[in-house]
């Protein structure tokens, strides 16, 4: 008997992977193996063929492609790859998760653990398709964790699915689970080459039915005063605080181009991270917009900041430094269109409307596609990512999986033409 995507996903979520900011090691968490590890064996167990982990936790297997010789697509279906993150965010505990799996009744939910943490009806309208369906949530006290363990449980309920059908008709699969996406270097050393797919998947979105092909491009922005320390007693004329400069600095930053007064396409600047005393302060800040180079425009406006608040605080120094983070998707999606029209196809063939949603974001996908293997993002059903009012619909996580089996299909279908 199959095992449901529902039993996988909780075994999974109940193992703590949470990645960790600014690690010297990779992957940054040694915790991340236990779940990869046994990624490995289940895999095994399902019968893949080469099923490998290397040093740094990328688990990769094959199911290899059994259309027979004679059929019109045999030999011409590319190799396609699906893709999930197996850490959790560092903004919430993934430790002790206890999935709760309930048939929700409507209205708010008040999760047991911590009952000031609420689930709102008013603020998850996919909430209102879900009355008398199955969800699963956290108690409260963690984050669930269906960001990305929903996409790796999807993923291994379509091998299941597949290996246990030989009717449904496939080329070669290549899966693919990575640590450490939720720190921003989830391909890092993923060995393209070895995985070997020409065109891959990642599942690591949300509501049921939304597909992205359009990500973010992103910079981090780093502002740095330097100041003067001194005993505040005899600091009369000497003292440089670099926290005011900083404070002049923040004060500046444009409110409408903020991620809490923007949507969709809108770019926005983001301070996010700030540590400092006299002598020294840094602020991380986010740049991010879909037009490349719109990312420009905000280092422009940032220059604009510094050169206005540096002449209120002549003795201090301020540097900017900018550092790459990841590009738009789409700017390197290439000429070859398939990829996006199969899982277009794929997403309508399992009964749902697709819905091409730009992510406010980056995925493992939008650094694999810039590198050259083009990597759209399917939904999951999961939902409020990175914190305790995580929700998962069983229905989406279900719709899923047969995508991902229909979308081997479809390709299989394109390729005889
Ligand atoms: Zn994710």
């Amino acid at each position: 008997m199959n095992e449901a995507a529902l039993s996988k996903f909780v075994r999974y979520a109940k193992i703590d992977t949470q990645s960790k900011d600014d690690a010297e090691a990779y992957p940054s968490t040694k915790k991340q193996f236990d779940l990869l590890n046994l990624l490995v064996k289940e895999l095994r167990e399902l019968g893949l063929a080469d099923v490998t982990i290397d040093t740094y936790g990328y688990v990769m297997a094959t199911i290899p492609s059994n259309l027979p010789k004679t059929h019109p697509a045999g030999g011409k279906v590319p190799c396609i790859g699906f893709i999930a993150h197996v850490d959790t965010s560092p903004s919430a505990s993934g430790a002790n998760v206890n999935p709760l799996v309930m048939t929700y009744t409507g209205g708010d939910i008040i999760l047991p653990g911590d009952s000031s943490v609420v689930i709102r009806a008013a603020e998850n309208p996919d909430l209102a398709n879900q009355i008398g369906k199955t969800i699963v949530t956290s108690d409260g006290t963690t984050l669930l964790g269906a960001d990305d363990k929903a996409g790796v449980a999807i993923i291994m309920t379509a091998a299941q699915t597949l290996v246990s059908t030989p009717s449904i008709l496939h080329g070669d699969i290549r899966i693919g689970f990575t640590p450490d996406e939720e720190v921003g270097t989830g391909t890092k050393f993923f060995d393209r080459k070895a995985f070997g797919a020409q065109f891959a998947y990642t599942v690591d979105g949300d509501t049921v039915g939304e597909l992205n092909k359009e990500t973010f491009s992103a910079n981090q922005a780093i502002i740095t005063v330097y100041g003067r320390n001194i005993h505040p007693g005899t600091a009369k004329g000497i003292m440089v605080n670099s926290l005011r400069a900083m404070a002049d600095i923040i004060v500046r930053m444009p409110r409408e181009i903020a991620p809490e007064t923007t949507e969709g396409y809108e770019p926005y600047i983001h301070p996010h991270i700030l540590e400092g005393e006299e002598a020294r302060s840094t602020l991380k800040i986010l740049l991010r917009d879909f037009n490349t180079p719109g990312l420009d425009v905000l280092k422009k406006k940032l220059e604009q900041i510094i050169a206005e608040v540096q002449p209120m605080h002549p003795k201090a120094r301020i540097e900017l430094k900018i550092v790459e983070q990841y590009r738009n998707m789409k700017d390197y999606m290439g000429s070859d269109l398939r990829v996006l029209d199969c899982l277009e196809e794929a997403t309508k063939r399992t009964g749902l409307a697709p819905k091409w949603v730009p992510i406010r974001g980056g995925t493992d996908g939008s650094r694999l596609t810039e590198k050259g293997l083009p990597t759209p993002n399917i939904f999951t059903g999961g939902h409020n990512y990175h914190g305790p009012t995580e929700w998962l619909s069983v229905e989406g996580m279900e719709k899923s999986v047969s995508t991902l089996v229909n979308l081997v299909q479809v390709w299989v279908d394109r390729s005889a033409k």
